[in-house]
C-alpha cells in the first residue's frame, strides 16, 4: 500500500534544488531549451540528424596526428604537461599569424591571444566589455553559442537584418542610430563575416568597406568572428574586416574546423591594449589555455600539410552541399526557400506561412529527422519559421534520406494548416536564448 503525503510545495522546491535562492541574477540567463530533450532522441542512430554543426574529423590522418602526439609526448612531455603562458604557446601564436596571413590579416604573434576554441575567445571578450544592460549588436539570426554568452554576462542584444549578401549596411547605420538615441551603449558589433552560423551567407567584398566606415563613424567596436574562412567552395578566402582596421576589429579565429575542434584551440587579435586585458582575464578564467593541445597543433602545422588538408575539406563539405541542395530541389514542396551557401556547414530554409518549426520538430524527430529550429538563433523569439538545416557531418546518402523524411513531415504540416487554416505553433515563445546542448552549435 502506498500512504500519499500532501506536498510541500517549499520543500519540494528545496528538494530539486536547494540552491535555487542563491543563485547570481546572470544565471536567469541560463537556461536549457526544450528542444534539448529532443536532441538526446534525435543523436540515436536511425536518427537522421541535420542539427549539428559537428566538423567532419574523418577525413583527418589519425597515424599522422598520433605521431606527432607521441613524438611530442616522447621529445617535449616535461613541458607540453606543464603549465604554461596565460597569452598562449609563442610558436603556436606566431603559426597563426601564418594562418591570418591567408585572409590578408598582417599581425604580430604578440597580438595574438590563445583561447579554449573561439567560443572562450567570445566570453572573453565579453567578460572584458560588457556590463548588464549593455547593448550588443548581432545580425538576425545569429549564432547560438554567442548568444548564449551575450545573456549569460546580461547584455541586451539588438539584431541587425541581413539579406543574401550578408549584414545590411542601412539597417546597421539605423540599429546604431536608433540604440543610442534611446541612450543605451553599444559595446560592439557581433560578426561572422563568411559562411555564417546559421544563415550560411557571406558578407560581400563590396559591403566590407562599408560596414566598417560606418563602425569607424559611430565609434561602435566590431568582434569578427571567423571559423569558417577558409572552408570556401569556389573561391581564395575573402579579406578579413580585420585587415583593414586593425585597431578597431577584434577577430577570432579557430582549429575547429579545419583541423579537429577536441583539442579546443582558437584564438583573439586584438589591439594592444585590449590583448592585455584579454591576457588576464584569460589567467582568471583557467590560468593558462592548456599547453599541450596548443604544442599538439603547433607539431600538426608544422610537419603536415595542413592547407592541403583544408582543401581536402572543403571537397568534402561541397560534396555534401551539393547533395543537401540537390535533394532539397528534388523533393521540397516549391513553397519552400532556402539558400545555397558557397562554403562553411549550413543552410537556411524558411516554410510557406503559418508553419512553425518548433512545433513541427518532435513530429520531424518521430519521422527520424532533426534539425534547428529558427529561433535557437535569435535572441528575441522571432525565427519560427525557418530552421538551420548542417550538411557537414552526414554522408551524402543520410543528407538525402534526411531531406527526404524532412519534405514529408513538411508536406504533412502543410495539409494539417491548409485543413484547419490555424498557425502549428504549439509552443509560445519568451524572448530570450536558451541553450539547446552542444549539439546544436
Ligand atoms: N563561432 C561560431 C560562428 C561557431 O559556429 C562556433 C562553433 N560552432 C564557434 C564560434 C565556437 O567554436 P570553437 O570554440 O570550437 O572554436
Amino acid at each position: 500500500m502506498t500512504i500519499e503525503r500532501p506536498i510541500d510545495p517549499a520543500r519540494s522546491r528545496s528538494v530539486l534544488d536547494p540552491y535555487v535562492d542563491r543563485y547570481a541574477a546572470r544565471t536567469a540567463g541560463m537556461t536549457a531549451s526544450e528542444i534539448r530533450a529532443l536532441f538526446a532522441v534525435a543523436s540515436r542512430p536511425e536518427v537522421v540528424s541535420l542539427a549539428g554543426g559537428m566538423p567532419n574529423i574523418s577525413g583527418l590522418p589519425l597515424d599522422v596526428v598520433g605521431g606527432a602526439i607521441s613524438d611530442l609526448v616522447a621529445t617535449q612531455g616535461p613541458v607540453a604537461m606543464q603549465y604554461g603562458s596565460g597569452q598562449g604557446v609563442p610558436e603556436l601564436r606566431e603559426q597563426i599569424t601564418e594562418v591570418m596571413a591567408l585572409e590578408g590579416i598582417q599581425a604580430h604573434a604578440d597580438d595574438v591571444v590563445v583561447t579554449v576554441g573561439s567560443q572562450q575567445a567570445v566570453d572573453l571578450v565579453t567578460r572584458i566589455f560588457c556590463d548588464p544592460g549593455d547593448v550588443v549588436l548581432c545580425e538576425a539570426p545569429s549564432y547560438v553559442g554567442a548568444l548564449g554568452v551575450f545573456k549569460s554576462y546580461q547584455c541586451d542584444v539588438v539584431h541587425i537584418e541581413m539579406d543574401g549578401e550578408g549584414l545590411v549596411p542601412a539597417a546597421l547605420r539605423n540599429g546604431i542610430r536608433a540604440v543610442k538615441a534611446a541612450g543605451r551603449t553599444i559595446k560592439f558589433l557581433y560578426t561572422i563575416p563568411n559562411f555564417h552560423n546559421p544563415a550560411g551567407v557571406t558578407l560581400s567584398a563590396e559591403r566590407r568597406p562599408e560596414i566598417l566606415a560606418i563602425c569607424r563613424e559611430e565609434g561602435v567596436l566590431v568582434l569578427e568572428d571567423n571559423p569558417y574562412g577558409l572552408l570556401g567552395f569556389d573561391r581564395e578566402p575573402m579579406r578579413a574586416l580585420r585587415a583593414d582596421e586593425p585597431e578597431g576589429v577584434i577577430y577570432l579565429g579557430s582549429f575547429s574546423k579545419t583541423f579537429a575542434p577536441g583539442f579546443r584551440v582558437g584564438w583573439a587579435l586584438a589591439p594592444a591594449s585590449v590583448r592585455e586585458k584579454l591576457v588576464l582575464a584569460q589567467e582568471s578564467a583557467t590560468l593558462c589555455p592548456p599547453q599541450f593541445s596548443q604544442m599538439a597543433v603547433s607539431a600538426y602545422l608544422a610537419n603536415h600539410d595542413w592547407q592541403g588538408q583544408i582543401k581536402q575539406f572543403r571537397e568534402l563539405y561541397r560534396e555534401r552541399r551539393d547533395a543537401m541542395i540537390s535533394a532539397l530541389s528534388d523533393l521540397m514542396p516549391v513553397t519552400v526557400r532556402w539558400n545555397v551557401p558557397d562554403g562553411g556547414f549550413y543552410v537556411w530554409l524558411t516554410l510557406p506561412p503559418g508553419i512553425n518549426a518548433k512545433a513541427m520538430l518532435p513530429r520531424a524527430v518521430t519521422a527520424r529527422v532533426a534539425y534547428v529550429p529558427g529561433t535557437a538563433f535569435f535572441a528575441d523569439g522571432f525565427g519560427s519559421s525557418s530552421m538551420r538545416l548542417s550538411y557537414c557531418y552526414p554522408t551524402p546518402e543520410r543528407i538525402r534520406e534526411g531531406v527526404r523524411r524532412l519534405a514529408g513531415v513538411i508536406e504533412a504540416e502543410m495539409e494539417l494548416h491548409s485543413t484547419f487554416g490555424t498557425d502549428t505553433a504549439e509552443l509560445r515563445l519568451g524572448a530570450g536564448v536558451d541553450s539547446p546542448g552542444t549539439d546544436t552549435l
